[in-house]
């Protein structure tokens, strides 16, 4: 099972994925190509370059009035969302560049597999990706590899042998099904491993979706999603409606008790550790000793909970509804988790969901969605591949440079920063100076040798590599810490497009392929690259500062070490940031949610200013640098290259959905906010009281 992590990225992952993550039937793993494919401009950024460009702006339009056009309107104009996508950003066109650098790795890996030595990256890579390309073979097997764990579910025929199942779905799963019992860091002492309790993931991604009155059509297609996914798995049509109508009455009832995203931002509150025997009484209907035995835990110490107030109403379901309900459930929870690696069928049926979430109008094609199961599930195996083909050392030098200075910069800063008790800022240089940033890939590959994984059999490799993943994360248990780096399959493989910093480590990671235009251009000036990955660093850098940031300490633990004082200094420092972001309207009538964006947005303020102030001390020692190019100062490049980065285009339904739950702003957000807190952006540009894009000094954030 993954161990939980807490991360903030630079970025969503793709669409709404992030809540995605641990329940890819849904996400981007829904295949089968139906519609005509993407237009192909897509793949060439619509005739513009990659990296910043001057042909992308709109000198027509007022920098003062309309800095968005200015920008980036050229580009706006003709950028259209491909059809396999809900939305199309820089991210995304890196991500397409990307797609296509690992579909070399992944054809060629294919090819090589037969004749390469067995449990090597290639041989694995590649058996497993022509295993999932092999349409013909899935479809002919349909839904039979799933077929021994539905009968084994079947014969469940008490609470002994359903706790036993349970346990046991977690480990096929690598997931939590219903509950999750895994083995994780401890939040408040990260020396130690400690077993650690959560509830499973919901399949719609929001708590709203199950609960809100509008969204009726969401739940529509969620239950005939469900219908049509049994009825392909054999079971009756009549008795599928039924299942299905039951399995959204119990995951309402689990919506309502979910944490929203802010409580769950909030860790202090949001985790408890308790013994072992106050979580046994806690899920009283569920054999825990049971449970635990499968999974070889111990039943004597403490347990991390989170989501408690789910648990007991999991285990409140699991009295008020009869075990062939219950075993029907689980049925359906591993078939969902299973479906992207059966028949294609099973994707066909679900796709109508995934476009009633997110607007998305074309289904993937096999070939991308067999590329994220190879990510998902051998992504250190595919990250030595891609970073051996496609990243350089000078790259990881080069990056490396520039994150220096931009920590050096924020050093600087925080040294003299008159609003921080002298403590609390003594000991914020040392969090800094502690800070383990790690470019490119790992130091440690995570080894999968000794999995067995076969050109024929595409279920059984998962399941092989699943039991494997799940294993080797409870025999953590007892032993020294040993993170893997680079291992979000979502976020932060060496071929994800993103950039992270955990708190819990006290670390961040910038994968190789983030280190391509528009992010970083080994060509560019440095009045561009200071301000986009400089930013981006900068954005992650202050991160360990912020709300959540703070509570964590320079070891990763969980500790506030910020006095009364600091905290509303703080507060007050950030009421106009909440303000700004409550009155942005994203679509008519649906606001930001200033508070869940808070943390964002103040880190793309801080990095912005970073990479800012960096450019400026880069300048002052080389002065050779200060000269204009296309006919703008390093500082102008530096607030349009922003901007540029950021220039989106978004479905409509995309955006409702991030409203709810994304802390990442959307992109017309971010193309201008952060830079409207700082006076080097009206300085540039000379924009003045009266202008659009003025806002008043007292309206602005200045944080570090
Ligand atoms: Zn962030």
């Amino acid at each position: 099972m993954k161990p939980t992590r807490r991360s903030w990225y630079l970025t969503a992952a793709l669409c709404a994925a992030t809540t995605f993550a641990a329940a890819p039937v849904l996400g981007a793993d829904a295949a089968q190509p139906v519609r005509p494919s993407s237009p192909p401009d897509v793949y060439n950024n619509f005739g513009f370059p990659m990296g910043f460009d001057v042909s992308k702006m709109d000198k027509s339009a007022d920098p003062r009035q309309d800095f968005r056009r200015y920008a980036a309107g050229k580009w706006l104009d003709v950028a259209t969302i491909p059809g396999d996508a809900a939305n199309l950003d820089g991210i995304k066109l890196v991500k397409k560049q990307v797609e296509r650098q690992v579909a070399a790795v992944l054809v060629d890996a294919a090819a090589a597999a037969p004749t390469a030595r067995k449990g090597t990256p290639v041989q694995q890579v590649g058996d497993f990706y022509a295993a999932g390309m092999d349409v013909d073979r899935l479809k002919a097997l349909g839904v039979k590899p799933l077929q021994p764990v539905w009968e084994r579910i079947a014969k469940v025929d008490g609470s002994k042998a359903l706790a036993e199942e349970m346990a046991r779905l977690t480990l096929f799963t690598n997931q939590p099904v219903v509950f999750g019992f895994t083995v994780t860091l401890g939040i408040t002492d990260p020396t130690k491993y400690v077993v650690a309790a959560s509830d499973a993931d919901l399949a719609l991604p929001a708590a709203e979706d199950y609960l809100a009155p509008d969204l009726a059509k969401v739940r529509e297609a969620y239950v005939r999603m469900i219908t049509d996914s049994l009825v392909l798995a054999g079971v009756p049509p009549e008795q599928a409606k039924a299942r299905a109508a039951k399995v959204l009455e119990m995951e309402t009832r689990i919506a309502r008790k979910k944490l929203t995203p802010e409580q769950a931002r909030d860790f202090r509150a949001a985790y408890k550790t308790l013994p072992y025997a106050e979580v046994k009484a806690m899920l009283g209907n569920l054999d825990l000793d049971a449970y635990f035995k499968v999974l070889g835990l111990p039943t004597g110490g403490d347990v991390q909970v989170t989501e408690v107030a789910a648990l007991r109403e999991r285990n409140a379901l699991l009295a008020e509804y009869s075990l062939e309900d219950t075993k029907a459930y689980l049925q359906w929870e591993v078939l969902r988790r299973a479906s992207p690696y059966l028949t294609p069928a099973l994707a066909e049926v679900q796709a109508p969901l995934d476009r009633a979430l997110t607007g998305q109008a074309e289904e993937p094609k096999r070939e991308q969605v067999v590329a994220k199961a190879v990510a998902r599930n051998l992504g250190h195996d595919l990250g030595q591949l891609y970073v051996a083909r496609y990243f350089s050392a000078k790259s990881r030098a080069d990056a490396e440079a520039l994150l220096n200075n931009v920590r050096a910069e924020f050093r600087q800063r925080l040294a003299q920063n008159t609003w921080l008790t002298a403590s609390t800022r003594d000991y914020a240089l040392k969090k800094i100076d502690k800070m383990k940033i790690v470019v490119g890939y790992p130091d440690k590959w995570i080894d999968y040798s000794s999995v067995d994984v076969v050109r024929d059999d595409y279920f059984g490799d998962v399941v092989r590599l699943n039991d494997f993943a799940a294993r080797r994360t409870l025999a953590r248990l007892g032993k020294p810490p040993a993170p893997d780096a680079f291992s979000d399959p979502e976020n932060s493989l060496p071929s994800s497009v993103n950039a992270g910093y955990s708190p819990d480590m006290n670390g961040i990671e910038i994968p190789a392929a983030i280190l391509q235009p528009p992010f970083y251009d080994p060509k560019a000036d440095t009045g561009v690259n200071y301000c986009t990955l400089g930013a981006v660093i900068g954005h992650e850098l202050t991160h360990s500062l912020d709300w959540m940031g703070r509570t964590f300490d320079a070891s990763g633990a969980l500790r506030d070490w910020w006095t009364p004082a600091d905290v509303a200094a703080f507060d007050q420092r950030s009421k106009n940031l909440i303000r700004q972001a409550d009155a942005y309207e994203v679509l008519p009538g649906v606001h930001l949610n200033g508070k869940l964006s808070a943390g964002e947005n103040l880190a793309d303020i801080g990095g912005l200013m970073l990479g800012y102030r960096a450019l400026q001390t880069h300048l002052k020692a080389n002065p050779q640098d200060k000269r204009k190019i296309d006919g703008f100062t390093p500082q102008q490049r530096c607030f349009l290259a922003w901007s540029q980065l950021w220039a989106e285009k978004v479905q409509p339904e995309l955006l409702r959905v991030w409203a709810a739950t994304e802390p990442h702003p959307p992109g017309a957000y971010r193309m201008v906010a952060p830079a409207s807190n700082h006076s080097g952006f009206y300085d540039a540009f000379g924009i003045r009281p009266g202008d659009k894009m003025w806002v008043a000094p007292k309206d602005r954030v200045s944080m570090w």
